[in-house]
């Protein structure tokens, strides 16, 4: 299927295949281990990553059976805006899913994949895999980096 014309300016429900899957811009932050404060409801992430990314170009190395392999990997759908919530406030889904526009760094507006990790959205170099930390100490490795990176300029 081809890409229409600026189609990320479309709600994310009419999108194709193809320009669905174009939205990412692989900064692979959904992929770090995340908590919920059972209080507060918010959602904080670790930057302690899932062992299936490739952290050299923050590509999953077994996205077809991503989901056999890592049960509590986010599959997105604008059928089900509710996991919406678990990803980070950059993901250009959950933008979109709130009717916000990408920013300036997303390679759709940049035309430059190596603007995310420039901007110090892309995990890559931030991380750490999870075979390396101990199970029990996995929430304690608070991501301040993520909250602290933010940039506010949108297209
Ligand atoms: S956080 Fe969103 S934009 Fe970034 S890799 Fe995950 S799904 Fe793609
Ligand atoms: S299985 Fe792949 S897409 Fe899912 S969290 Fe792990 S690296 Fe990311």
């Amino acid at each position: 299927m081809n890409k229409r014309p600026e189609f990320w300016q479309l709600p994310l429900d009419q999108l194709n295949r193809t320009e669905w899957e174009a939205l990412c811009d692989n900064c692979a932050r959904c992929c770090l281990h995340k908590f919920e404060d059972e209080d507060t409801e918010e959602v904080h992430y670790t930057d302690v990553v899932c062992d299936l990314l490739d952290q050299s170009n923050c590509h999953c190395t077994d996205y077809p059976n991503r989901q056999t392999r890592v049960p509590d990997c986010l599959q997105l759908s604008p059928d089900e805006p509710e996991v919406f919530r678990w990803l980070p406030d950059t993901c250009a889904y959950r933008l979109r899913s709130e009717n916000k526009p990408l920013y300036d760094w997303h390679p759709l507006i940049s035309g430059r994949s190596q603007s995310v990790e420039e901007a110090g959205i892309s995990v890559s170099g931030q991380c750490v895999m999870e075979s390396y930390i101990h199970p029990d100490e996995i929430e304690l490795r608070h991501a301040s980096w993520i909250e602290c990176s933010t940039p506010t300029k949108r297209s």
